[in-house]
């Protein structure tokens, strides 16, 4: 199963993916996270990405386009794995499209989680990551609406649409459910 989750910044992408990794049993990857391991780790990598997210600006394709492309030809992402924060642009699906036509490995499904915008700033600044301040966040909303909001169409035959409003089990059982599962 090779799934990408969309849906707006605190759509709880992070949350459900590492529940239906653990359903599922495939790997959960997240360039959110790839990121922040790098800037914790002190790579370049993570210097250049910091300046991006604290910003809640893209990291540049090139450099992200590179990150999951060798993360995904890892040995534990040959049964599968769910896609969290990527791609993030159109021009990162086609890339992504290339990376998985190569080793014949098309997506199964693009799981869309929708979830008000007012709620989405509320679970942010109650969250209070480094760039959930409500200046990051404003930025972070508006960059989801030009850049990453077009892949809906882009994906149109592969999107399952999932209702992300209440509990985190009920949003997870929605989304298996969804999927056929
Ligand atoms: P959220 O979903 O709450 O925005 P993420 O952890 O997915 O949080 O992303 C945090 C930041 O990491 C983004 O604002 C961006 O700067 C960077 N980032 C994550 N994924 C990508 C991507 N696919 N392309 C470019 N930048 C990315």
């Amino acid at each position: 199963m090779r799934l990408v989750l969309l849906g707006p910044p605190g759509a709880g992408k992070g949350t459900q993916g590492d529940l239906l990794a653990d359903r599922l049993g495939i790997p959960k990857i997240s360039t959110g996270d790839l990121f922040r391991a790098n800037i914790a780790a002190e790579t370049p990598l993570g210097l250049e990405a910091k300046q991006y997210m604290d910003a809640g600006n893209l990291v540049p394709s090139d450099v992200t386009n590179r990150m999951v492309e060798s993360r995904i030809a890892e040995p534990d992402a040959a049964k599968g794995f769910i896609l969290d924060g990527f791609p993030r642009t159109v021009d990162q699906a086609e890339a992504l499209e290339k990376m998985l036509d190569e080793h014949e490995q098309p997506l199964n499904a693009v799981v869309s989680l929708e979830v008000p915008e007012d709620l989405v700033v509320e679970r942010m600044l109650a969250r209070g990551r480094e760039d959930d301040t409500e200046d990051v966040i404003r930025n972070r909303m508006r960059v989801y609406r030009a850049e990453t909001e077009p892949l809906l169409v882009h994906y149109d035959g592969l999107i399952v649409t999932v209702d992300g409003v209440g509990e985190v089990e009920s949003v997870n059982n929605r989304i298996v459910a969804a999927l056929g599962h």
